[in-house]
């Protein structure tokens, strides 16, 4: 493949579609388990789990919950809802059925609180995701997902029994409350939930496809204290065991919750990121931000100003930003709002930016030139393609690196960039195969290898090296499939 036979390629959507979804494509590193279950999948395990249908709420009720409900005509048995009403649930367990609604975030995330409501567990999601992800030809998913066991949650939360409102200045004697649970006996739930986890996906075929877990703080649903508990938990939680691979902070910016507490959740998340930095001076502590995903329709300028900025290095305080902490942001839509500085810093501290065009589109109705993909490529801000929740938002990976190229009009060597960052900056462990975060150069040991076989001789001879750097080790097989994918066009 070259440019030129690239550009004729553009040309014709189905065949570039055809393309894209042969062409080995590295990570996904932002995906939403719960997002990730396509309707018609989740439907047959929402059946084996349920008896009724609640046509007001969109919810699937079992014998107890019904029993417990106003038992309105409104809840209807299965059966009914196969006879009369399957559209009502397509239509509100994707964005299918915004077509006759305004207002897409408040159907997004509401998508959320229907699919709980199956009771399907999280293992069979995540399978689904993964076993969609082989066939579109990807290597490893970072997965936004309840990877830390309740019962370790709840045993945090229960030791945590002060007599006061939470206050912040009293961080540090929180944390020591917190340290006493941090036993092999507590801490091991966490390894047998991950081991199970591991066991089931194995079971069921997934081989080609790894998979790397990010616990999430929720910004909006939770107070203070709870965040903080949270928060400890699941830093450690990525210190503990190297299947965690980082911590995420999601929810809607732009609600009353997240924006009275954004201070108070920045000082904690750099608290905590120096406390285990201490703790475990040799692991990494890997933190991606959703920050940004707003537009002046739900956020005022005061507040988007800085929103990125401040998220990046965890304060809103100008002095007190020296060294960037959070590794990537997620959306990062409303950075126009910010100053260059913010771009420059993105751009030179290699922070990226993990775009979601399709669900951009839908929640924030923002595409095409609105877009600050063009910006972020302006400025050389590093991006990788991210699908976020792609059942609910009707998608796949394909889906998104077809909306990058036809929309920024992206040329082959751009696409191979983009596929080449998703494993660069992902929060896989080790060292990297390029030079200064460049995908066309090469460190020493395998520099000026361009073909297959210079590669293979390079890993045979590199072999101890690669069992050391899992990164190294899955950006060498990108590139040889790469190579070997581009021997057929
Ligand atoms: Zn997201």
């Amino acid at each position: 493949m070259n440019e030129e036979k690239f550009k004729e390629l553009k040309k014709n959507t189905p065949e570039l579609i055809m393309f894209l979804k042969g062409m080995p494509k590295g990570g996904d590193l932002h995906n939403h388990s719960l997002g990730g279950g396509y309707a018609e999948i989740i439907y047959e395990e929402a059946i084996k789990n349920n008896d009724f249908y609640d046509l007001r709420t969109h919810k699937f009720l079992n014998k107890k919950e019904y029993k417990n409900s106003d038992k309105s005509e409104k809840i209807i048995s299965i059966k009914l809802l196969e006879k009369n009403h399957i559209e009502d649930y397509f239509d509100n367990y994707s964005m299918r059925g915004l077509k006759n609604k305004k207002d897409g975030a408040s159907h997004f995330f509401n998508t959320f609180t229907n699919v709980l409501s199956t009771k399907i567990k999280e293992e069979e999601l995540i399978l689904e995701i993964l076993k969609r992800n082989q066939l579109e030809n990807m290597s490893y998913v970072e997965m936004i997902s309840d990877c830390v066991p309740t019962n370790l949650i709840e045993k945090f939360k229960a030791s945590f029994d002060i007599d006061e409102t939470f206050n912040l200045k009293k961080i540090q004697s929180y944390c020591k409350i917190l340290g006493k649970n941090i036993t092999k006996e507590n801490m091991s739930k966490l390894n047998l939930f991950l081991d199970n986890r591991e066991e089931f996906l194995k079971k069921n075929g997934i081989r080609d496809v790894e998979v790397g877990y990010m616990p999430y703080l929720r910004r909006m649903t939770c107070d203070l204290e709870v965040f903080f508990i949270e928060a400890y938990l699941f830093i450690l939680s990525s210190c503990w065991d190297s299947r965690i691979v980082g911590v995420n902070v999601v929810e809607i910016e732009d609600s009353l919750g997240a924006r009275r507490n954004f201070q108070g959740q920045l000082k904690i998340l750099r608290y905590l990121y120096e406390y285990f930095n201490i703790m475990f001076p040799k692991k990494e502590i890997n933190l991606s931000i959703h920050a940004g995903e707003l537009t002046i329709e739900r956020e005022t300028l005061e507040n988007m100003q800085d929103r990125i900025v401040s998220t990046i290095f965890l304060t809103r305080n100008k002095l007190k930003r020296k060294f960037p902490i959070a590794k990537r942001i997620g959306h990062g839509v409303s950075v126009q709002w910010e100053t260059k500085e913010t771009l420059e810093i993105m751009s030179e501290k290699k922070i990226p930016v993990e775009i979601c065009l399709t669900s951009n589109e839908i929640v924030l109705g923002v595409s095409g030139k609105e877009h600050p993909f063009n910006l972020y490529k302006k400025y050389n801000v590093p991006m990788v393609i991210c699908t976020d929740d792609e059942a609910v938002s009707r998608g796949n990976i394909v889906i998104e690196y077809l909306k990058a190229i036809e929309r920024y009009d992206i040329n082959y060597c751009e696409l191979k960039c983009l596929i080449k960052n998703s494993l660069e900056y992902s929060f896989l462990e080790g060292e990297s195969l390029y030079v200064d975060r460049n995908c066309e150069i090469f460190r020493s040991e395998f520099s000026g290898m361009k073909t297959i076989e210079e590669l293979e001789k390079g890993i045979v001879a590199n072999k101890n090296l690669i069992l050391l750097n899992k990164k190294l080790k899955m950006q060498l097989e990108l590139e040889k499939k790469i190579l070997e994918f581009e021997r057929n066009y």
